[in-house]
């Protein structure tokens, strides 16, 4: 990233609560402004915790399944900060089922918010990146992008077309000094985990070697890190507990 007297500014996409929110509030204590991208009612209280760190804070609704709002979240960024460091595609949906019963809408919507997403962001994000010549670019994927699961299909796929456009990315963008990499969580506690039967989540606890569910503050260490280093792109951080090794 560059240094100098300007603040840096992240653009985290699906950040009014879970993983994103706090990938927000991590890089806000740290001195970064933030663009705050939601699809649904203005998360008013995240807005006000990420100005108690001091930091400027955009929020944004946009579907970052829209090529078109996707370009008006990054031109707002642009336009407020006059640079953009930090890309954050954070945001994802589940839809589960196994293939046999899953619709044609389950798969569709998935893979439009998870990977179309990623990719319609990062469109509009690299002419500004790849004109200022630095910038890093952090991709929220999973492990199941990587192993696969039973009755996530929709989600597995997306997930793994994130880590392949991932490295896509980095191949595309290095020669202007911008970085691109994933963070693939395993099992971590927030409201898209939160409704899992019991019996799902015990049976998941069994596979992670550290026996216990990973904190939205594991990730966002790790995007933290990612972001910030120079000499690392196109790889893959496993954020699981040693579920996946
Ligand atoms: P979450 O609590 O359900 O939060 C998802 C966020 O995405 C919300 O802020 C939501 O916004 C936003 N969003 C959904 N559709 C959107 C769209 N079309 N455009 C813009 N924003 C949209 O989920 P989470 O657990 O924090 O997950 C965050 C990321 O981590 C996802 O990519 C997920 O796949 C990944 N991940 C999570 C886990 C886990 O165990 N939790 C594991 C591996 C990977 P609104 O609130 O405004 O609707």
């Amino acid at each position: 990233m560059e240094s100098g007297m300007r603040r840096k500014n992240a653009v985290i996409t699906g950040a009014s609560q879970g993983i994103g929110k706090a990938i927000a509030l991590y890089f806000a204590r740290r001195g970064f402004d933030i663009t705050l991208n939601y699809i649904g009612d203005s998360p008013d209280e995240v807005i006000s915790e990420i100005e108690a760190e001091g930091a400027k804070c955009l929020p944004h609704m946009a579907d970052v399944s829209s090529f078109s709002q996707a370009q008006e979240l990054i031109n707002a960024s642009k336009s407020r900060f006059s640079a953009i460091d930090v890309l954050v595609n954070n945001a994802g949906i589940t839809k589960d089922g196994l293939i046999m019963r899953m619709t044609e809408e389950q798969f569709d919507s998935v893979i439009n918010v998870n990977l179309k997403g990623a990719f319609n962001v990062t469109r509009a994000v690299s002419s500004v990146m790849l004109k200022q010549r630095f910038g890093s670019i952090v991709n929220i994927a999973s492990v199941v992008g990587v192993c696969g699961n039973a009755g996530q299909a929709n989600y597995s796929a997306s997930k793994g077309g994130l880590i392949a456009l991932t490295k896509t990315c980095a191949k595309e963008f290095g020669g202007r000094g911008v970085t691109c990499n994933a963070v693939a969580p395993g099992f971590i506690d927030t409201p898209m985990t939160g409704g899992l039967p019991e019996g799902v989540k015990s049976k998941m606890l069994d596979s992670v070697a550290l026996k216990k569910f990973g904190k939205t503050e594991d990730v966002a260490e790790a995007v933290y890190f990612l972001a910030s280093a120079g000499y690392i792109s196109g790889q893959v951080l496993n954020v699981c507990g040693g579920m996946l090794m």
